[in-house]
């Protein structure tokens, strides 16, 4: 598995199949381990995401991990944190229909080695592009839709969350149903044996 994936990381460092490829600094692959039950999702990468190739390493990635920590999670413990598209857009924007269509391949060659149990979809984007098109992140976030006996759920996106901090209490308690979920259906999370 673990061999497997770097293959996948290898061959998606070289990645061509869409228009970024000629603005990125680095393909943004993902981090995690290889065995992660729970797979968190976001858009795509920022501008430190492109800089260091790691996904939310910015000011919205340290309030992911917060959020993480406090639930028992932790991207080099027991979960994989990935993006819809692996390169950054130019000036943050959405990503283009033919640059995710482009991309999604590589997410689903990371589901298939991973096989999560739990998905969840960090803001708009990935909830739209994994859960449903017409799907609202303010009004469905924490609800669950199980596909093919996996659990998809949504929160706010961490950047979102520091534009409306507001927020933050409504997305902890998304954290908190993702706890109960991974203490109903997974075996290995929470668990020390997890690499
Ligand atoms: S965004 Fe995805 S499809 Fe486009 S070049 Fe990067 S890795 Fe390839």
């Amino acid at each position: 598995m673990e061999l497997q994936l770097e293959q996948l990381r290898q061959q998606c460092v070289q990645c061509q199949r869409c228009s970024l490829c000629q603005t990125r600094t680095n393909v943004v692959f993902g981090t995690g381990v290889p065995n992660a039950e729970v797979m968190f999702v976001g858009e795509g990468p920022g501008q430190n995401e492109d800089e260091q190739g790691l996904p939310f390493v910015g000011r919205s990635g340290q309030l992911l991990d917060c959020y993480l920590q406090a639930i028992g999670l932790h991207r080099d413990k027991n979960i994989f944190i990935a993006n819809i598209v692996k390169c950054r857009p130019p000036n943050n924007r959405d990503p283009l229909a033919e640059e995710w269509e482009a991309c999604m391949p590589w997410l689903r060659q990371q589901f298939s080695i991973i096989q999560p149990k739990i998905v969840v979809c960090l803001g708009r984007i990935a909830a739209q592009r994994m859960i449903r098109p017409n799907f609202s992140v303010s009004k469905e976030h924490g609800q669950w839709v199980e596909k093919n006996g996996v659990f998809f759920t949504a929160t706010l996106h961490p950047a979102a969350l520091l534009r409306n901090p507001i927020q933050k209490p409504i997305a902890f308690e998304d954290y908190v149903a993702i706890r109960e979920k991974i203490q109903q259906i997974c075996t290995h999370t929470y668990s020390s044996n997890t690499k």
